[in-house]
């Protein structure tokens, strides 16, 4: 500084203070120091006092926020570097560093943040207020809202509720119509049928009755469904989301038979939940598993759906053309059985009727082969079947097929009335068949009709001179005493129930009994009940259709046609069919076979669902008492009445500890087919008339198969009788001879281990066994 510190004027102060003098003097006059003027020189103790007051007055009461809140100093420094490079020449390179660093003003900047912090806090508060406003008001928007869809939701349903009623008696006017409609058909068809004939109980399995049970049954079951179901959830909702108030409930179609798996996939359902809801019901099944129609509807209902049932027989129905009645009908020929207690003379008088030896013929007590024959009486024809007591005559009323109009009950009557003479009774009343009683073998000295009588009205069977209705005719089947009396009262009987068929149009009947013959093929013997069967109809039997080819009447003889109430023998069917299957003459071959095909896959259906639900009641039962053996028989036999009264008899016999199986009963010979089958399932071979063929021997040597032959059914019985004996486990009981002692143990390499024993003393002086070796 160039000035002397004497001689400072508050102009060159000023200056020096880049200033102007006037803002100098006005600071000096606020330090308190009073100066006339900028030329007046300032002393160094006025200089001090002015800055002390400064520096006061910026301590007590200068603005803080104009003092610098940081300061920044920046410093280059600069370097040259001298680098050598290539072929002796150097080059500088001149290298800045600059360094910047900021000195912060520590109390402004906190004041700062304060503020900044108390203004952030303001806000903060301002706007939780803000939002907390928002939120009410949000709030109660939401309430209106959901008070208004509630609103809306409850409208809706109501309305919903209305509509389901509406369809729900819309529904139920349907289903009244339809059965309605069902039931003015069945009229109608039954009128027609009544028309057409009066026989017509043989085809009701196939008939329109089963039709108006099942479609009467699904419109109560559905009627009662819609009352307990609630109410479903029904399209155009306005609403985004529509909560699922009810289960989707399904109608599912069923058959007579559906797998688990199938079932399950109708139903919209994993497999699991259809076995579970079995499970539940007690039935354990796989998803393979076939189920029957009844336990297919109790899971469907269970499950919370609807069931329609599919009648089959409709398709079936709707395949056959029923012939139109043709013609007025005219009286037929009654159709007679002979039922009886064994031995009381069932075949004798069958033969002294037919006059032919029958019986001579056959080798035991039962009739074996299911026939028929008509007799010619003076005052009309009778048609006689002859079969093997009551199994064929259940049988083929458990086919539905009555073909018998009258029931001649044979009773001895030197025996009285004997179990089977009951059984007879039972089974003609229970088919609300006639009886006519036979007191059979009067030419015996010790016969005492008045004591058949007694017995017989014990059992509900009053004579007609007692009071009663059953005419009662005393015969001998030997002397052929009485016989004609016996047929007087069966045409007496037949006029009473007035029996008529139409002769022309298609034939319709029943299979009496049918066999596989070498060199002619299946053969079936028909009963026609209705209308006339020729050569060369195409006859739909049971499972089996065919064009006849040729056919014979009961004396062997080829004929062209049969009427009703005759039994005929026809060749030309596909296989056998069973005894008591309806037959039917239809318009053409191909409608037959696909009747055939379908009732073939539904009856193969049926037996696996049977055969599965039999396989479960023979675990349940196994499991509830313990394991128990079991004897599995394969019966082959000559005809098929036979092969079912075996069947019957063999099933029989099984005990608490044994059971016997029947795993297939057929009619032909023994063939390789079925000695296998035998083999696998480790069945018994009966062959009843019947041998096996050369490959079936083979077979038999190969796997060690067992076969027996029979002529007579009680031989067989017998036979599988002593077999059953074989299965029955040994009985064993320990007794105490004796006691010894074993000394030494020798090992021998020939006879194993030998005990040197010595008897104890007590035993030995009852003369006992001698040391033993084990
Ligand atoms: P089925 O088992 O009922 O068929 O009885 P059968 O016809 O085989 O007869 C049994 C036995 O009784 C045979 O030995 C017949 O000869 C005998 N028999 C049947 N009817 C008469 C009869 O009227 N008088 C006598 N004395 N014996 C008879």
């Amino acid at each position: 500084m160039g000035y002397t510190m004497a001689d400072t004027t508050v102009r060159q102060f000023a200056d020096v203070l880049k200033m102007t003098p006037e803002r100098l003097l006005a600071q000096f006059e606020q330090a308190g120091i009073d100066l006339d003027g900028p030329d007046a020189v300032i002393t160094e103790a006025n200089k001090v006092k002015l800055l002390n007051h400064l520096r006061e007055s910026h301590g007590r009461d200068a603005d803080a926020s104009a003092a610098p809140p940081e300061i920044t100093i920046k410093r280059r420094q600069r370097t040259d570097l001298r680098l050598s490079g290539g072929q002796g020449r150097s080059r500088t390179v001149s290298v800045e560093v600059r360094k910047k660093r900021r000195y912060v003003n520590r109390g402004v900047l906190e004041e700062k943040a304060r503020k900044a912090q108390n203004e952030l806090d303001k806000a903060r508060d301002t706007e939780r207020e803000q939002r907390e406003a928002e939120q009410r008001a949000l709030d109660e928007k939401r309430q209106e809202l959901e008070r208004e869809t509630r609103e809306r939701e409850q409208a809706e349903e109501r309305r919903r509720a209305e509509e389901a009623e509406r369809k729900e008696k819309e529904a139920q006017a349907k289903a009244r119509r339809e059965a309605e409609e069902a039931r003015r058909k069945q009229q109608e068809a039954a009128n027609a049928a009544r028309k057409k004939e009066t026989d017509r109980r043989a085809s009701t399995k196939y008939g329109r009755k089963e039709l108006h049970v099942a479609s009467s049954k699904s419109g109560r079951r559905r009627k009662k469904k819609q009352t307990r179901r609630p109410v479903a959830v029904q399209g155009d909702s306005k609403h985004g989301f529509e909560k699922p108030t009810a289960p989707v409930s399904r109608e599912v179609t069923l058959g007579e038979t559906i797998t688990v798996g199938d079932l399950a996939q109708r139903l919209a359902v994993k497999a699991n939940e259809v076995i579970k809801s079995l499970m539940g019901m007690g039935m354990m099944v796989t998803i393979n598993q076939v189920l029957d129609q009844e336990t297919a509807q109790l899971v469907v209902e269970e499950m919370g759906h609807t069931v329609k049932l599919l009648n089959e027989n409709e398709l079936e129905d709707a395949l056959i053309v029923e012939p139109e009645a043709s013609g007025d009908a005219v009286g037929r020929a009654p159709v007679v059985t002979v039922m009886g207690h064994v031995d009381h003379g069932k075949t004798s008088l069958l033969d002294y009727i037919r006059e032919s030896r029958v019986a001579s013929g056959e080798a035991g007590g039962i009739t074996q082969h299911i026939g028929a024959y008509r007799v010619n009486h003076d005052k009309g024809v009778i048609t006689f079947l002859d079969t093997p007591g009551h199994e064929a005559f259940t049988a083929m009323r458990a086919r539905g097929a009555q073909a018998t109009d009258i029931v001649i009950l044979v009773v001895a009557a030197d025996d009285g009335v004997m179990p089977q003479t009951k059984e007879a009774i039972a089974h003609a009343k229970a088919a609300e068949v006639p009886v006519i009683v036979a007191i059979n073998k009067i030419d015996r000295e010790n016969a005492d009709p008045d004591r058949v009588k007694n017995e017989l009205s014990a059992n509900d069977v009053i004579p007609e001179d007692w009071g009663g209705d059953t005419q009662m005719v005393p015969v001998s089947a030997l002397t052929g005493q009485g016989v004609d009396d016996l047929l007087d009262a069966v045409l007496l009987q037949s006029e009473l129930l007035e029996l008529t068929a139409v002769e022309d149009g298609p034939a319709a009947g029943v299979v009496l009994e049918s066999s596989l013959e070498k060199g002619r093929g299946p053969v079936a013997t028909v009963l026609v009940s209705r209308g006339s069967l020729n050569t060369g109809d195409i006859l739909l039997a049971g499972e089996e259709f065919g064009r006849i080819r040729a056919m014979f009447d009961e004396k062997g003889e080829a004929t062209q046609s049969a009427g009703p109430s005759t039994p005929v023998v026809v060749l030309g069917l596909s296989g056998t069919p069973n005894a008591g299957d309806d037959m039917l003459s239809v318009e053409n071959e191909r409608r037959a076979r696909e009747v055939a095909e379908h009732r073939k896959s539904k009856t193969r259906d049926r037996k696996m669902a049977e055969q599965q639900l039999s396989k479960m009641d023979d675990l349940r039962a196994q499991m509830e008492r313990g394991e128990r053996d079991s004897v599995n028989l394969l019966i082959k036999s000559d005809v098929q009445g036979s092969a079912e009264a075996l069947r019957e008899a063999m099933v029989k016999l099984s005990m608490d500890e044994i059971e016997v199986k029947v795993i297939q009963s057929g009619v032909g010979g023994i063939t390789e087919n079925d000695v296998n089958l035998a083999a696998t399932s480790n069945a018994i071979l009966l062959g009843f008339n019947v041998r096996a063929d050369a490959a079936a021997r083979n077979a038999i040597k190969e796997h060690g198969v067992d076969l027996h032959y029979f002529s007579v059914i009680y031989e067989a019985i017998d036979q599988v009788k002593l077999a059953i004996s074989g299965f029955l486990k040994p009985e064993i009981k320990e007794q105490i001879v004796g006691l010894a002692e074993v000394r030494e143990v020798f090992r021998s390499p020939k006879f194993g281990d030998v005990a040197g024993c010595m008897v104890s003393a007590d035993y030995a002086a009852h003369n006992l066994p001698r040391p033993c070796n084990r």
